[in-house]
């Protein structure tokens, strides 16, 4: 099947009209920035002042971009998905977690994860960040050494759990500042469990510098090592945070200087990996049209199947469903993060997908025109008397 992203009638397939409507509805109220930052406030107050909001966030922005609260609860959702060949990548989103209590919980909810990816055909993949597991001061190298090797274990308990499940294992990339400590710990990870295939997957943003030059000091590493690779490449998440703290503490930003430097390395990264496919599994992690686009275009050149189990492309639960039930439908290999958590853990999570969507020149007007064209067509579909 040709790949067009413009055919809104497999890309909401799998929602009825009433969902679209509300999509829709959701979708007007973000685009509004002054709502956006109405509504975080009145959240935050909210939840302060304990005023039970639950319903209204579940309604809302939970419905658009999240699973369920539970595992269990994200089951329907996902077997819904799959019923379209989109997998999904359940993310336990909890955030702001504290205590070694906490951590713990972590733990044991990401090995519940692994172990439904186990059992369940529709989950490829397993995700965690580092920052579930440790403080922010732990991954900043200004813990104690006894505080880094409980966050060790905690990623290798992890890790070693995946491997004894064979499910494959996304290590989030985080701010920059901390990042370091990340990528210290995938590469231990990878270097101890990639040995027959790639089972730990690092993450890296193509928003800094310096990502191109670590890719290829990691393929260097991973020959000399002999271990596979296992790399979700996106553009990075952080652009505001990282921009503001390199001014406030005078260092040189680590970020590419415009959006198009961005987009040339994530590019430039994709060419790169799809000529070491022999050490390197890759999973495109990415909304860009123009990028879904390139590593498509660069798959056929390379005569490679669309199924080749080596690539990946992944998009976000509630976003750019046009992209991936479209690649879906043109046999690609595709799966949707799914955050799940109680509703009040993902608040931080969920505001950020409501500013990240506020600006109707960016994604919002994309997910705008597309909603009012599939409903569109379906009016027009009804109205057209079968013959
Ligand atoms: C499946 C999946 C997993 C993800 N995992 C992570 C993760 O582990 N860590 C993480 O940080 N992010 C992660 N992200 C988010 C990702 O990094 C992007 O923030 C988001 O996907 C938007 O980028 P895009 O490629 O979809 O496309 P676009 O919308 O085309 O690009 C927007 C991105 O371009 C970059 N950009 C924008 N303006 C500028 C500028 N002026 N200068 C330089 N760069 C600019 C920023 O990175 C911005 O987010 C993930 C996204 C997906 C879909």
């Amino acid at each position: 099947m040709q790949l067009d992203f413009q055919n809104t009638a497999t890309a909401f397939a799998h929602r009825s009209d009433a969902d679209l409507q509300r999509a829709l509805w959701m979708f007007r109220l973000i685009a509004s920035p002054a709502l956006v930052n109405a509504g975080e406030k009145l959240v935050h107050f909210g939840l302060r002042m304990r005023l039970p909001l639950k319903p209204l966030v579940r309604a809302t922005l939970f419905r658009q971009f999240a699973g369920g609260e539970t595992v269990e609860e994200c089951i329907p959702r996902i077997e819904e998905l799959w019923r379209h060949k989109v997998a999904t990548i359940l993310d336990y989103s909890v955030e702001g977690q504290s205590t070694r209590a906490d951590f713990d919980t972590t733990v044991q909810e990401i090995r519940k994860t692994i172990d439904l990816a186990h059992r369940h055909p529709a989950i490829p993949f397993s995700v965690f960040k580092m920052s579930g597991l440790t403080s922010p001061h732990v991954l900043e190298r200004q813990g104690s050494p006894a505080e880094f090797e409980a966050l060790r274990q905690r990623v290798l308990d992890i890790c070693q759990h995946a491997h004894n499940r064979q499910v494959p294992v996304f290590i989030d990339a985080e701010e920059s500042w901390v990042q370091e400590t990340i990528d210290g710990l995938a590469e231990e990870m990878m270097q101890r469990f990639n040995r027959e295939r790639p089972l730990v997957f690092t993450t890296l943003q193509f928003y800094r510098k310096d990502r191109l030059k670590y890719l290829e000091q990691l393929i260097q590493k991973s020959y000399a090592g002999n271990f596979w690779l296992g790399i979700k490449l996106v553009r990075g998440a952080y652009l505001e945070k990282e921009s503001a703290r390199a001014r406030q503490l005078h260092y040189p930003n680590p970020l590419q200087n415009s959006k198009e430097e961005t987009d040339a390395d994530f590019n430039h990264a994709l060419d790169v990996c799809l000529q070491h496919l022999e050490r390197i599994h890759i999973c495109a992690g990415t909304h860009n049209e123009e990028s879904t686009l390139y590593l498509v275009q660069k798959m056929q050149q390379a005569g490679l199947a669309p199924d080749d189990p080596r690539i990946w492309f992944s998009q976000l639960l509630g976003m750019s469903d046009h992209i991936s039930f479209n690649l879906a439908a043109a046999g690609y290999n595709v799966a949707k993060y799914m955050p799940y958590a109680p509703v009040e853990s993902l608040i931080p999570y969920l505001v950020r997908r409501a500013r990240e969507n506020t600006s109707v020149q960016g994604q919002t007007g994309r997910e705008l025109r597309l909603l009012r064209q599939e409903l569109r067509r379906r009016r027009q579909v009804r109205r057209t008397p079968a013959n």
